[in-house]
């Protein structure tokens, strides 16, 4: 399919060479890509206000006309004012043109005219500097406002807008059938574009936005199918059901009922004859591990080995300990494989996991390093899958024997957000935290009772805890230095003896790890630190924490860290400190002193943030989203989700109805893989 629209933007009228490549420079390089550039904002021309009803300090639109013209003032070389005074019929006021004498003489005494602009002065003299100017009767009732270059204004990219749009015709744009676009109440893809660029009314933006964001996540929600019906597409161990007495024996405690569901839910898919693909979701503390060790003897009773990869090495001994704790009495053999190992220690577990004596093993990445050869390997498990993107999960799968796979993430997440950004997986969720397990009490407190806090930390330290004090990483580039001064600043003062360590992201990975273990053994009484710790380390003797600048992080961030806490015998608590003495940012930190259930609070978060914030932005390897907002268009993922869904289940997808359709899909991948 070849239209216009797939042109080079250097032949649209108006657009040269030079034009073209700052073009380039927003991304823009056929028509195409100029009519899918959508408008920032909008600057709303249709409703002027009386001069006397403005709004100073702020943008207005007034229509007015020209009473008179003063001449120019030269107030210093290279600056020339122009005035005018210009009246709507009952107020006067005066205009004010910096430097522009095309603007000036383009506004002709007895005119009437559109002006946008900001107002100063007082209640009886009103000025505006600097408006933008339109001629009463040609003035766009809303203009598009875009997103620009050096070298563009704004008037070239609407004069080439509406070039390429007048140009367009519905059968190039359109990518959806009629009959899916009539049942979900949707605009023709053509009109949409038309309206989202030069509105008539306000609602125009809104209809057109709905039909725009529909396209983003019904493809992104298919591309998510179709990867996984590619990871589908092979058949898997199938395993036969296990009687899980003697693992459930050996724990030592009950499970609770989301861990219990969730493991039917793992041996169900491990049953069937295509490998299981699932994210396990559980809250921090939720007891994710007892899962993942239930799924491996699961395989390991069907004659299979497993593997749990962890982003680090003390994440990944910790995982260690824990399976050998859960496994090691039903006879199961689990061994540690990470890189800091000697090559000799690295070839004894290379042996034991190619004879098959190894039934688990727990690692880094060099469980999937040169030399590590499996005997069976029937299960994969990944934690904090999150920090990777859907194109390194994928490849993941690719790897071993066509494994079954469990993701943990423990970031709790909305269900709907969830779904989008695992789209490709299927969801188990631990909603519910084991018995016993220590409410972490928060408490915030504004600067000026730093030194009560501190002396609260010293108390918990004496009787023999250990603290966490976490600061913000507020730019990469100098953070290091902040936390490190931090650090030597407590040291001399409130925690002047006491033993402290330093932990931030710019440390080699060696030495993070060492400070990390010495915290964990016991060898320090505090580690100082940005959010590195967020990752689930396990020190149960740490018992209090302090954040500072809390109104920095997002809640579910803040949740997650206060995670780290609470872990053992202890009682914990976590104190947030901040000198943003706002309303807002009070409601916000209260809602962390009134809840412990992270769901909730990643609800909250996403109202208030967005969803940006639950991962950096680019850590979750998916396409941006341009138009859809998924804090706000709950109705819409829904609507799109169930469109979806019924295109690929019903293989109407695979039809040639549906050509266009896939080729979008296609498209929002690749572009995402750039
Ligand atoms: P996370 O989901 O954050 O990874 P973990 O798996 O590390 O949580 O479990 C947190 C702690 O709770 C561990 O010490 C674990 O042994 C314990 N635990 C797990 N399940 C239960 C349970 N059902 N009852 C009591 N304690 C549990
Ligand atoms: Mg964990």
């Amino acid at each position: 399919m070849s239209s216009a629209l797939e042109n080079s933007i250097v032949y649209l009228k108006g657009v040269g060479p030079k034009r073209a490549e700052l073009f380039e420079k927003l991304g823009i390089r056929t028509v195409k890509d100029l009519i899918y550039h959508l408008p920032r904002r909008y600057t709303d021309l249709s409703s002027p206000l009386p001069i006397a009803a403005t709004v100073l300090e702020q943008p207005n639109v007034v229509k007015v006309t020209v009473v008179s013209k003063e001449r120019p003032a030269m107030i210093r070389r290279g600056m020339t004012v122009y005035r005018l005074l210009v009246t709507d019929g009952a107020d006067d006021m005066t205009v004010t043109i910096f430097n522009s004498q095309y603007a000036f003489d383009m506004l002709k005494q007895g005119e009437e005219y559109i002006l946008f602009g900001k107002v100063t002065g007082n209640f009886t003299r009103r000025e505006m500097s600097s408006p933008e100017i339109r001629r009463a009767g040609d003035a766009d009732r809303i203009e598009p406002v875009y997103p620009l270059t050096a070298g563009l204004t704004q008037n070239i990219l609407r004069n080439c807008v509406k070039n390429a749009i007048s140009k367009m015709m519905p059968q190039d744009v359109e990518f959806l059938p009629a009959d899916i676009l009539d049942s979900a109440a949707m605009m023709p893809e053509a009109e949409a574009l038309r309206l989202v660029h030069f509105p008539q009314d306000p609602n125009d933006i809104t209809h057109a936005r709905r039909r725009l964001a529909f396209d983003e996540l019904l493809t992104l929600r298919l591309g998510m199918l179709s990867l996984r019906e590619r990871n589908r597409s092979y058949t898997g161990y199938s395993m036969k059901n296990t009687d899980m007495t003697p693992f459930l024996a050996a724990l030592p405690f009950r499970l609770t009922g989301a861990q219990n569901r969730a493991i039917s839910e793992c041996a169900a898919d491990m049953q069937k004859s295509t490998p299981m693909n699932r994210l396990l979701l559980g809250d921090v503390g939720s007891g994710k591990t007892a899962v993942a060790a239930a799924c491996c003897y699961f395989a390991a009773k069907n004659g299979a080995q497993s593997v749990l990869m962890a982003p680090t090495e003390i994440l990944a001994s910790q995982h260690f300990e824990s399976l050998r704790g859960f496994l090691g009495p039903s006879g199961l053999n689990v061994s540690l494989l990470v890189g800091s190992m000697t090559k000799k220690q690295k070839e004894a577990v290379y042996m034991k996991m190619k004879t098959g004596e190894a039934d688990v093993i727990v690692g880094t990445h060099a469980v999937f390093q040169e030399g590590a050869e499996y005997c069976r390997l029937g299960l994969v498990i990944t934690d904090e899958q999150h920090r990777f993107g859907v194109e390194q999960r994928s490849a993941l799968a690719k790897k071993g024997e066509n494994p079954h796979r469990l993701v943990m993430s423990a970031t709790p997440i909305p269900r709907t957000l969830a779904l989008m950004i695992y789209g490709e997986l299927d969801i188990s969720v631990l909603d519910e935290l084991p018995n016993g397990r220590k409410k972490v009490d928060t408490y915030a407190v504004t600067g000026k009772l730093r030194s009560r806090a501190c002396a609260f930390v010293r108390k918990e330290l004496d009787s023999g805890g250990q603290a966490y004090i976490v600061c913000p990483a507020v730019d990469e580039g100098e953070n290091m230095f902040n936390v490190t001064d931090y650090a030597a600043e407590l040291e001399k003062g409130e925690f002047k003896g006491y033993r402290i360590g330093v932990l931030h992201g710019k440390l080699p990975a060696a030495k993070k790890e060492d400070v990390m273990r010495r915290f964990k053994d016991g060898a320090l009484d505090i580690l100082v630190c940005t959010t590195v710790v967020e990752v689930g380390v396990d020190v149960p003797n740490a018992s209090i924490m302090m954040v500072e600048n809390a109104d920095r992080f997002g809640l579910s961030q803040l949740h997650q860290l206060r995670g780290r806490v609470g872990r053992g015998e202890r009682a914990s608590s976590c104190i947030l400190i901040t000198d943003n003495v706002s309303e807002e940012s009070r409601k916000r930190l209260k809602i962390l002193s009134s809840t412990s259930n992270g769901f909730e609070i990643s609800e909250a978060d996403l109202e208030i943030r967005g969803p940006g914030d639950f991962f950096g932005s680019a850590q979750h390897g998916l396409p941006p989203l341009k138009i859809a907002d998924l804090a706000a268009d709950g109705e819409l993922i829904k609507l799109s989700q169930d469109v979806a869904d019924r295109i690929y289940d019903t293989g109407r997808i695979t039809l040639p109805g549906c050509a266009a359709l896939r080729k979008r899909v296609e498209e929002l991948f690749s572009a995402a893989a750039d």
